[in-house]
C-alpha cells in the first residue's frame, strides 16, 4: 500500500492505492509456495480483473469479493463497508473446480492459455452465484442476448473469494509502452504538472465527435488521459491493434503532446451501461483522474439502456461519494452552417446541415473503401480503418 502524497491529483477510492504485486525475494518465495497449492485456470475476463486488482486499478479491493460484498453491491451499489461500488469483481469456479479445490486454503491462479502461475488467492469463502440477481443488478436485464448476461451464463456457478497476492503480472505482447499502472499514470501526471486530469474511456476508434468532446473537457482541466479499454470486448468491436493505430495517428496529428496522453485500461468490457459508467469512473479515479467524460449511452449495447441512464446514475450518489467529477456530454457533430463542431446544446441548426452518420453507414463506407467526410473522421484514421476492414475481408 502506498500512502497518498499531497502532490497527487486525487486520492484513490477508499484513500489508499492498493499494490498486490510482490517483488524480488518475496515474489520468488510466493512463486515457490504457489507450486504446492491446487491450480485454477483463469480465463480472459477474470484475468483482466486479476491484473486490475494487482496494480490497484480496483482500489480498495485487495481480492475477489465475498458474498457479503457481492450482495451489497447488487442491492445497494456499495460495498458492505459503505463505499460506492457497482460491479461485483468475482472469480468463478465450475462444479468440477469447486469439488477439486473448493476446500483448499490457498489456490494458485494461472491463465488458461499459457498456465504460467501468476498469483495466490487465500480462500476466504466460496459462495454460490445468484445469476438472476447478478444479471438484473449489473445489466438491468436477464436477456440472454445481452453480451454481459451471455458472459455471466458462461461463468461458473461458484465464486471463490479472498485476498490475492501476485508474483507475476499477466504477460502482454502488445502496447507495452502504453500499459501504465495507476501508480505510473499518477507519476506521469505529476511529472507533467497536471493537477486536474480528465479521463476518456473508449472501446472504439475516435472520430471527430469524440475528439471534440475530449478537447472541450481539456479546455477546463490540465491534461487528458485517453484510456482505451483493451481487455475482452464483443467479437464485432474493432480489434485493439487497429484501434491503437487510430489513436496514435490522431495523437501525432491533432493532440498537444504536453496536454494529452494515451494509456491502456486492461479491463474487460461488461456492457453494463450505467453501472459500468460508475465503475469506469471509480477506476479512473484510481489512475489519478479528477474528471471523467460520460457520453450518451456510456458502456451501452443494443437498446438495453436509456440514452441518459449512464449520466443520471451519478445523481444517485451523495456529493463527494465518488470523488471524481463526471463531465456529461451530448452527441456532437460538425455543423456546416456553424462551420465547426457543436452539439444540440451549442448549435441551433437542423440535421440537414449537421454531418451525422450512423455507425452502420460508417462501417459500410469503410468496408467499400470510401472515406467518411473529413468533418466526420480524420482522413488518417479513416485510412487505417479502411485498410483493416479490407484486410479482414
Ligand atoms: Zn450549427
Amino acid at each position: 500500500m502506498t500512502a497518498v502524497s499531497e502532490f497527487e491529483t486525487i486520492a484513490p477510492h477508499g484513500g489508499t492505492l492498493v499494490d498486490l504485486v510482490a517483488t524480488g525475494s518475496d515474489a520468488e518465495a510466493l512463486a515457490q509456495e504457489a507450486e504446492h497449492h491446487p491450480k485454477l485456470d483463469v480465463r480472459d475476463r477474470e484475468l483482466s480483473d486479476l491484473e486490475m486488482l494487482a496494480v490497484g486499478a480496483l482500489s480498495p479491493l485487495t481480492g475477489f469479493v465475498g458474498e457479503k460484498d457481492y450482495l451489497s453491491i447488487l442491492e445497494t451499489m456499495h460495498l458492505a463497508n459503505g463505499l460506492a461500488w457497482t460491479i461485483p469483481v468475482t472469480l468463478s469456479l465450475s462444479d468440477e473446480e469447486m469439488k477439486r479445490i473448493g476446500g483448499a486454503e490457498a489456490v494458485t491462479l494461472r491463465p488458461s492459455e499459457d498456465r504460467l502461475a501468476l498469483a495466490l488467492i487465500e480462500v476466504a469463502e466460496v459462495f454460490r452465484r445468484d445469476r438472476e440477481k447478478e444479471a438484473l443488478g449489473v445489466f438491468g436485464t436477464t436477456d440472454a442476448e445481452h453480451p454481459g448476461v451471455q458472459a455471466l451464463h458462461g461463468a461458473g456457478d461458484w465464486c471463490l473469494a479472498g485476498a490475492v497476492r501476485v508474483f507475476r503480472l499477466p504477460e502482454h505482447g502488445d502496447f507495452r509502452q502504453y500499459r501504465l499502472t495507476p501508480a505510473e499514470t499518477r507519476a506521469a501526471f505529476a511529472e507533467r504538472g497536471w493537477k486536474r486530469v480528465v479521463g476518456f474511456q473508449t472501446r472504439n476508434p475516435i472520430h471527430r465527435a469524440h475528439e471534440y468532446i475530449q478537447k472541450c473537457a481539456l479546455e477546463i482541466v490540465d491534461g487528458l488521459l485517453v484510456h482505451p479499454l483493451m481487455g475482452a470486448t464483443k467479437a464485432d468491436d474493432v480489434p485493439p491493434d487497429v484501434r491503437m493505430r487510430c489513436y496514435e495517428a490522431l495523437f501525432s496529428g491533432y493532440y498537444p503532446k504536453d496536454r494529452a496522453m494515451i494509456s491502456v485500461f486492461p479491463a474487460a468490457m461488461r456492457y453494463a451501461g450505467p453501472k459500468e459508467a460508475i465503475w469506469h469512473a471509480i477506476c479512473r479515479k484510481n489512475y489519478g483522474c479528477t474528471h471523467f467524460i460520460v457520453g450518451r449511452d456510456h458502456a451501452g449495447v443494443g437498446d438495453y439502456y436509456g440514452t441518459y441512464d449512464a449520466q443520471r446514475i451519478f445523481e444517485e450518489f451523495e456529493p463527494g461519494e465518488l470523488g471524481i467529477t463526471p463531465l456529461m456530454f451530448e452527441h456532437s457533430f460538425y455543423c456546416l452552417t456553424c462551420e465547426g463542431m457543436g452539439s444540440p446544446k451549442t448549435c441551433p441548426h437542423g440535421d440537414d446541415v449537421r454531418v451525422i452518420l450512423s455507425g452502420t453507414k460508417v462501417r459500410e463506407m469503410l468496408r467499400s473503401g470510401e472515406k467518411p467526410p473529413i468533418e466526420f473522421s480524420r482522413p488518417e484514421v479513416a485510412e487505417i480503418l479502411i485498410e483493416a476492414m479490407q484486410a479482414a475481408g
